[in-house]
């Protein structure tokens, strides 16, 4: 390659229209005035079509595909600093191969949301009413004059029906088209006033101004005091003066006025001053943080395991292995689970590192993310900490990506990109020679399975930092409390326990483990629960011709719903499933005097109440928290001396093979909130299975007693980590429609690997969210043992059913490493 050229004509660009056909680069002009702006990484604004577009430029080159007068101009810079690092555009077509997405989809996910330029396509009653309209079209022009200008892909959504007559009062010139455009947030500018001069030629230069510019005198005077540089709006509140004052001023060359940037900082004025020190460590913390600082050193990809109990001393180990990484000249990133992401949690990480810190979250409003976001990428900072999406936070030295509570599912985002935060961390560690800790007290099959194989170290914190022990917890058969007669939500002992501390004006958690919807059936006799006989997970409840059926959603397995339980023969079997309002209402019909707070995706929906309503328990003006997953985590209540968990084992029975592991993780996590401090507790657990694994393992914490039973059942029933999952999901208005389109997966994967050993192809399913916004559901499930075997054929099935649905106006969506299969 010549080196004297040093100019390129052209920019690979990905535009933002979200379809597989604009999945691919597109070539832009560079315009000579833009020549320096245009690198790689930057975000443009380009011709798309009739529209403007965001895009991002990926490559320059001087290869033109088409003939170059053909080839349009970038119109605009979007930018000062490109957004997009080198890294983070490899990262991006690792995004679309892994998960199987669109690039616009990857890269946005790379970006704080807010940020995007957006256009659409707007429709609006123009002036001109043609003679002849028929009813569906007065219909359509009267609601577009009385409603103004809409947004026509919604009004499509909103009203299919109209698609005809909107098409012809187009060409009859009743109604236009255009497009709106919205840039996305932009960086905060405010008027400061700054003086143009030093003491000295100021205090000369106002003794020669007229006698009654008195105003000016003490507005340049006040401005001198404050040290020459102030906020236009402080000023004119402080001193009262009059626009016209400052221009004076500013005519005669005393001061200016500069627009500057300043920043939203959502903790601004807080934590300052706070500043605390380390602590010295334990002997177990020690050996940990030596070992990931020797991993930190070697300056080469490591994952660690850093395994122990909430209160074992976790975040103070990460917390000081930060501090050495950035004193190395490196950067660090913290995930932590979004409803665990306290001020409590942030307010530690303030308290350490002052305004070394940016935090990312999605309760931040979109201007202050985006400030944050910004610390990152111009190197203001060398610590993020937030939720799931802040594993793509820009920086270009990365030492450290720590994901707490590894565990949690809500690290795999659900929509495009489907991506797991852990797979992006180790793609990011691999690329810049970096650390990975992963911290949990009850690790992911996964994460625990590799550390056995050698894969990732295991660090253990065999005990709590106080050295108290964990609270003793006590199980109550729920089944025994039927046959006695009770059959009220509250066994005997638990609702003696509730009266004994309400009377001692003690706090309690109330738990409830339920995750949405209950489609499994449960005999109350005995605890009987229909499962799969290939993959144990329980069978989920449809209806097919109107006829009651179980069904398996992995594996297709499907048996009659038996009237009575076919272990006991007991009447008391069907659809089971118990609501926080409803543990609400009973509670107080039971304790009236009891001050209680529910807390569930009901209450918490409003900005800002999740943390109000943990301040009010926290503050004791609540005698019982009664609440979902949402409370397990993240929470320190000193106060409280009971847990009460209401039905331990309706995770047990949620349609998902991980549903074992999940009630084994809740329930270690809420005993976990008693007994931390202080005061002794206890906890109370209420089941069915008394004597299931998870239960028994859960009331001892035994973890690896946990592992190891529960690695063999994964292993015998072939499911991940032995091997990975992938799922296609079908949805059509018709039943049948949507069976056919999963079926053309299902047969594609068929046709190319009935005879392979490595891979499972199994039947099309219902879903067990088999009909969602009035669609049709359906699963096809493929296990393999190696991604790259299967990449090329689950991309060509992908694009072969898809093609299919959008023939017939059906959905067809793919989740690669599926977590949760809904
Ligand atoms: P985890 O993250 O595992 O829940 P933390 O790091 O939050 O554990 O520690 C639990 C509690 O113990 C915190 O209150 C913390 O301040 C305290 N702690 C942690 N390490 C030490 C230490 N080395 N010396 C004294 N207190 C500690
Ligand atoms: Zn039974
Ligand atoms: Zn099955």
């Amino acid at each position: 390659m010549s080196t004297k050229l040093t100019k390129m004509l052209l920019a690979e660009v990905i535009v933002d229209v979200k379809s597989h056909e604009t999945d691919r680069t597109f070539q832009y002009f560079i315009p000579e005035e833009l020549q320096k702006r245009v690198v790689i990484g930057m975000r443009v604004l380009v011709p798309f079509g009739p529209r403007r577009v965001e895009g991002y430029v990926v490559s320059l080159t001087n290869n033109p595909e088409t003939p170059l007068e053909k080839v349009k101009p970038i119109l605009r810079v979007l930018d000062e600093l490109p957004p997009l690092t080198p890294e983070l555009i490899e990262l991006s077509d690792w995004l679309c191969e892994r998960y199987i997405c669109t690039r616009a989809q990857a890269v946005q996910a790379l970006l704080p949301g807010g940020m995007r330029f957006k256009s659409t396509l707007v429709i609006e009653a123009s002036d001109v009413t043609p003679a002849i309209l028929d009813a569906r079209e007065k219909e359509v022009l009267s609601f577009l004059k009385n409603k103004g200008p809409q947004v026509k892909s919604q009004l499509l959504k909103d009203h299919p029906s109209w698609r005809g007559a909107i098409a012809k009062l187009l060409q009859k010139g009743a109604i236009t088209e255009r497009f709106m455009e919205r840039t996305g947030v932009k960086e905060k500018q405010v008027a400061y006033v700054v003086l143009q001069m030093d003491r000295e030629s100021l205090l000369q230069k106002l003794d020669h101004l007229q006698a009654n510019a008195f105003k000016q005198k003490e507005v340049a005077l006040w401005l001198l005091h404050q040290g020459g540089t102030v906020r236009l709006r402080d000023l004119l509140a402080a001193t009262k003066a009059a626009r016209s004052t400052i221009e004076a001023l500013r005519q005669k060359g005393i001061l200016d006025i500069e627009q500057r940037e300043e920043r939203r900082d959502p903790y601004h004025g807080r934590y300052i001053g706070e500043k605390e020190g380390k602590l010295p460590l334990t002997a177990a913390q020690e050996r940990a943080y030596s070992a990931i600082l020797s991993m930190l050193q070697t300056r080469q990809a490591h994952t660690v395991l850093l395994q122990g109990v909430t209160g074992s001393g976790k975040t103070e180990i990460y917390l000081q292995t930060i501090e050495a990484c950035v004193q190395m000249g490196r950067q660090a990133i913290v995930l932590v689970p979004e409803i665990a992401l306290t001020p409590q949690m942030v307010e530690r990480f303030k308290k350490r590192f002052g305004e070394d810190v940016a935090v990312l979250h999605s309760r931040l409003s979109p201007g202050e993310r985006y400030d944050e976001w910004r610390r990152i990428r111009q190197g203001e900072v060398s610590i993020a900490v937030g939720a799931r999406s802040a594993v793509f936070a820009p920086f270009e030295k990365l030492g450290l990506l720590i994901i707490d509570e590894e565990h949690e599912l809500s690290y795999k985002q659900e929509e495009n990109p489907k991506y797991h935060a852990r797979e992006v961390a180790y793609f990011r560690a691999l690329y810049h020679g970096a650390t990975v800790v992963l911290g949990s007290a009850t690790p992911s099959m996964e994460v625990r399975y590799a550390a056995a194989k050698g894969r990732v170290t295991r660090i253990l914190l065999p005990e709590r930092v106080n050295r108290k022990p964990l609270p003793p917890v006590e199980i109550v058969d729920m089944r025994l409390e039927l046959k006695q007669g009770n059959r009220s939500i509250f066994s005997r002992r638990l609702h003696e326990a509730i009266a004994e501390k309400l009377a001692h004006r003690e706090q309690m958690i109330l738990f409830l483990n339920r995750r949405g919807y209950s489609t499994f059936i449960l005999c109350r006799a005995c605890g009987y629960v229909a499962r799969c006989p290939s993959c144990d997970v329980s069978l989920t409840y449809h209806y097919l011709n109107s006829i009651p059926i179980l069904r398996c959603h992995y594996c297709g397995h499907s048996e009659e719903v038996a009237g009575r339980c076919p272990e006991c023969g007991s009447q008391h079997i069907r659809n089971f499933g118990t609501g926080t309002q409803k543990v609400e209402e009973e509670l107080l019909r039971l304790f009236p005097e009891a001050r209680v707070i529910r807390m569930d995706v009901d209450t918490t929906a409003t900005k800002g109440s999740h943390e109000r309503l943990l301040r009010t328990f926290g503050a004791r003006e609540a005698d019982i928290l009664l609440g979902t997953q949402m409370i397990a985590k993240g929470l320190d209540f000193p106060g409280v001396t009971l847990v009460g968990i209401i039905t331990a084992d309706t995770s047990l029975n949620v349609p998902d093979f991980r549903a074992a592991e999940r009630t084994f993780q809740l329930l270690t996590q809420v005993a976990g909130r008693v007994g931390r401090h202080d005061a002794a507790g206890e906890v109370i657990l209420q089941t069915y299975h008394p004597e299931h694994y998870a239960i028994q393992c859960a009331v001892t914490q035994d973890y690896e007693r946990f592992f190891q039973k529960e690695i063999e059942i994964r292993h015998s029933l072939d499911h991940p980590p032995f091997w990975e999952m992938t799922v296609f999901t079908a949805a059509h208005e018709s039943q049948k429609e949507a069976y056919r389109l999963a079926r053309e997966t299902e047969r594609w994967m068929r046709r190319r690997f009935s005879e392979d050993p490595e891979v499972i192809v199994h039947e099309t399913t219902a879903a067990p969210l088999a009909r969602l916004h009035g669609k049709y559901r359906f699963h096809q499930v493929i296990k393999y043992k190696s991604y790259k075997k299967v990449k090329a054929e689950l991309l060509a099935a992908y694009f072969h059913a898809r093609a299919k649905a959008k023939k017939i106006d059906g959905v067809l969506s793919v989740d690669v490493n599926a977590q949760m299969v809904l």
